[in-house]
């Protein structure tokens, strides 16, 4: 194999510049080009990965093939580049540390003095190489997570440093940074771009191309100003302003000419970007006018970062059917309080979508959104905890089990009847000390469902995140009463996908479609939920 090209991606200024997106949007540049391309992501807080993380602090966790808990702009890795990444994808200052002191107690350093340069920056180094070998590419791109500046970014700018004397000419280094606007001066600066710089390369780090995130259009000169204060290449200040969708950035930066840049910089030879399926897809979500209300009847209301690949699958099934999805939120703990505004909400989506979730709140309120979609033939789509709550819906409602539940939310153990439930068997297709089941799982599809036909085949593979599963000592009784168990694990036991055979589209998985949805390629699952509700079919 030849050795691998890098392209390190820093943010300075501040947070929030969508230094993930720069990343995304430059590997699918080189994607377009027929390059093998993959992300990874370095995170310098000290949680060794991000699944206790609180959804409020840090959005969604993105969980990919392996089982590797992620950040969510490991989604937007993937849905730009459509590529599957690994656990070696993901590397946190927690992660770091934990391995060095690991082999420290494991007398690995021989009684040596661990320092942060060079053990710290060193595994930080060999993580990088690791994912380049792992994921077998031609140029990976490394996003460092965080701002220039922040004390616990520093090991890794060293390490970055490092690797600039290393790979020389093989490896870029890419700066994000803010033009903030002064309405009094009715300007844009460039001071904090040019400190930001200032303070990468008191790191010794380099800058080869700069990104000017900006709110308007930034006039030529300053791009220059910047080439000129900042000691960049003019060709290599890209301006990264603000667009309507996310997917239109790769296009932009193209049109700026970062690909032939990025060529030329890592000697690539001569390549060909082609973009048409992007382009369609674009123009797709300009066109499109006419909204079409789909209710989320989540936890973290409000919260577009916690449900953010639920959002993006749902828009993007909508944008399929010429439709522009609009989230209306659904509180489902006023649902349970019988408020007449949330009601008249959840009377006025055209379909409803009740997500991933742990723990008891709002759980009442989730089972009465199922209960009136299932008997108001509402489109519902129950993603993971979703189809357990249509299990607990269904038998109560249905096949009158009054008490049915989950283990999860009856901790003093008040019901008999635990319809989704702890498998002690689960365990053993388990990771290694994992308390959840993680990541992808082969799925068997029954032939002539709704849900085989839409996936038009009968052998799938799906990425899961829970702990409890459906209680196979109800399957019969609610196969008798029309509640099909639509996919099943290879060994038959178990249920993976259910669907209500007397109903236009209630379908609940155990897994995350979510999670495979691309944007201009919608997940069977979520295409069918739209189609149900655009075709009522
Ligand atoms: N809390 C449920 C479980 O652990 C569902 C999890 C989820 O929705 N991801 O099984």
């Amino acid at each position: 194999m030849k050795t691998p090209k890098f392209i390190l991606v820093t943010g300075g200024v501040c947070s929030s510049l969508g230094k993930g997106i720069v990343a995304a949007s430059t590997a699918a540049i080189l994607k377009s080009a027929g390059l093998k391309v993959a992300i990874m992501k370095l995170d310098p807080y000290l949680n060794v990965d991000p699944g206790t993380m609180s959804p409020f602090q840090h959005g969604e966790v993105f969980v990919l093939d392996d089982g590797a808990e992620t950040d969510l702009d490991l989604g937007h890795y993937e849905r730009f580049t459509e590529t599957h990444l690994s656990e070696f994808c993901s590397v946190s200052t927690g992660k770091v540390y934990s391995e060095v002191l690991e082999e420290e107690r494991d007398g690995k350093y021989l009684g040596g003095t661990i320092q942060v340069v060079p053990h710290i920056t060193g595994k930080i180094i060999s993580k990088v190489e690791l994912a380049a070998k792992k994921m077998e590419v031609d140029v990976l791109v490394v996003e460092l997570g965080g701002t220039v500046g922040d004390i616990e970014g520093e090991p890794f700018l060293e390490a970055i440093r490092q690797m600039q004397s290393k790979y020389g000419s093989d490896m870029v280094c890419q700066h994000v940074t803010l033009l903030p606007f002064l309405a009094a001066s009715n300007e844009l600066k460039t001071k904090p771009t040019q400190i930001s710089v200032r303070e990468l390369r008191r790191m010794g780090v380099v800058p080869d191309v700069i990104f000017l995130r900006a709110d308007c259009k930034i006039p030529k000169k300053l791009l220059k100003k910047v080439s000129y204060f900042c000691d960049v290449d003019e060709e290599a200040v890209i301006p990264a302003e603000t667009v309507n969708s996310i997917y239109e950035v790769p296009l932009r930066f193209q049109k700026s000419g970062l690909g032939e840049i990025l060529a030329k910089k890592l000697n690539l030879g001569k390549l060909k970007f082609k973009f048409s399926e992007w382009e369609k897809g674009i123009d797709k979500m300009k066109t499109t006018k006419e909204e079409l209300l789909i209710g989320l009847a989540g936890k973290y209301n409000e919260l577009d970062d916690a449900y953010l690949s639920v959002i993006e699958a749902s828009k993007s099934a909508g944008f399929f059917f010429d439709k522009r999805v609009k989230i209306e939120w659904i509180d489902t703990e006023k649902i349970e309080e019988q408020d007449g505004e949330e009601w008249e909400k959840l009377t006025k989506v055209a379909g409803v979508i009740v997500p991933g979730g742990f723990g008891n709140r709002g759980i009442e309120g989730k089972i009465e959104v199922a209960r009136y979609c299932r008997e108001s033939n509402k489109p519902y789509l129950g993603l993971c905890l979703g189809s357990q709550i249509m299990a607990i819906e269904f038998a109560r409602n249905v096949l009158k089990i009054k008490d049915a539940t989950s283990e999860e939310f009856d901790e003093n153990k008040k019901s008999k009847n635990h319809v989704v439930h702890f498998m002690p068997e689960q365990r053993k297709i388990m990771k290694k000390g994992a308390t959840m089941r993680l990541g992808a799982y082969p799925c068997v599809l029954k032939k002539g469902t709704k849900v085989q036909k839409l996936y038009g085949e009968t052998k799938i593979s799906e990425r899961h995140r829970h702990r409890y599963e459906f209680n196979n000592k109800y399957r019969e009784r609610f196969e008798k009463a029309g509640f099909c168990i639509a996919g099943i694990s290879p060994d038959r036991s178990l249920m993976e996908v259910v669907e209500i055979t007397d109903h236009p589209f209630m379908i609940g998985s155990q897994f995350h479609p979510e999670f495979l949805s691309r944007p201009f390629k919608p997940h069977p699952l979520f295409r069918g939920f739209l189609s149900a509700i655009v075709k009522g079919k």
